[in-house]
């Protein structure tokens, strides 16, 4: 049996306080990973912190700046929120992927990426959009683009005492369809093989593929090959992702089916924003 202490915050403040001085302190959002990795002993915590109920955490709304995904926001609230569906589909589509409907009941995007798996289903979509993560902390505020919040495996650009307070989904949205998908050894309830997210903004697309390498990726050769060369045979095109990803053999599926799977999911994709 673990043991460990539990705190439910007052505010924000109590929170990135005892992160800041405690060990082996962490923050609980839905707990859908925390607590499965405390179980499974992939944390050790002496100390966790819920976060889930503050209100500064679970504002979800449409401002000035763009979409504001508070970290206690839910991944079903996400997916059934209407500026999402009307200008990031991507990002509703991704997380609409994970897990179940009960997990996506407590599951939050924070925790979705602050557990930084490479195949975190939310996070091929928040690279096509550019997404800002807005940390909070005892220094002070600051925000990080997605693509430099994914450090490695399990590795965040958080420093301690730091939490997500928000993501957002920056104006000027995109003008043109965005899709994700997701191959899976099971079809449902299941950590993507390979997820990939496509984002058309007018002309353009912009590629990014999930559990391929140590980090979700861009798929830069492909975005490239369309958006500078002009390549309109988008198998082609989607053939040069292999010089964007490295993925490893694992229980989910070996290098090659992933090499294949990528190309195949990003052709589709390709596909269905061009056409829409
Ligand atoms: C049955 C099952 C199926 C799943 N299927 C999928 C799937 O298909 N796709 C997928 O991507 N994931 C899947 N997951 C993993 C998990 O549900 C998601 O990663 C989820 O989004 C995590 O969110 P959470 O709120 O539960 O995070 P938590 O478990 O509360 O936290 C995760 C990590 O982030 C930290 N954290 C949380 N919030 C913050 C914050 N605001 N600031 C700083 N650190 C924070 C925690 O301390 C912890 O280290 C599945 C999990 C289960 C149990």
């Amino acid at each position: 049996m673990i043991s460990y202490s539990y705190l439910k915050c007052k505010d924000l403040a109590q929170a990135y306080d005892l992160l800041d001085k405690e060990e082996q302190v962490y923050p609980l959002a839905g707990g859908t990973d925390l607590l499965v990795g405390m179980r499974g002993g992939k944390f050790t915590a002496k100390l966790v912190v819920d976060i889930k109920e503050l209100a500064e955490l679970k504002i979800l709304e449409e401002n000035d700046q763009g979409i504001v995904i508070g970290a206690a926001v839910t991944l079903n609230e996400i997916a059934t929120f209407k500026p999402i569906l009307d200008h990031a589909l991507v990002l509703a589509e991704g997380a609409h992927s994970v897990g179940s409907y009960p997990i996506r009941n407590r599951a939050t995007l924070a925790g979705n990426i602050c557990n930084a798996s490479p195949a975190a289903d939310t996070a091929a979509p928040l690279f096509t959009l550019n997404a800002i993560v807005k940390i909070t902390g005892s220094k002070g505020k600051r925000t990080v683009p997605i693509n430099e919040f994914f450090i490695g495996p399990g590795k965040n650009a958080l420093h301690k005492g730091e939490l997500v307070e928000s993501v957002l989904i920056p104006r000027p949205y995109p003008k043109g369809a965005g899709t994700y998908m997701k191959a899976s050894r099971t079809g449902s309830v299941d950590l993507a093989t390979v997820g990939v997210a496509i984002q058309r903004w007018d002309d353009q697309v912009q590629v990014a593929v999930g559990a391929v390498a140590a980090t979700p990726v861009r798929a830069i050769s492909v975005e490239k090959a369309i958006n500078e060369n002009g390549e309109k045979d988008f198998a082609k095109a989607a053939s040069l992702a292999r010089n964007d990803i490295s993925p490893i053999t694992d229980l989910r599926g070996s290098r090659e089916y992933r090499y294949h799977m990528a190309e195949v999911l990003i052709r589709r994709g390709i596909e269905k924003v061009m056409e829409v």
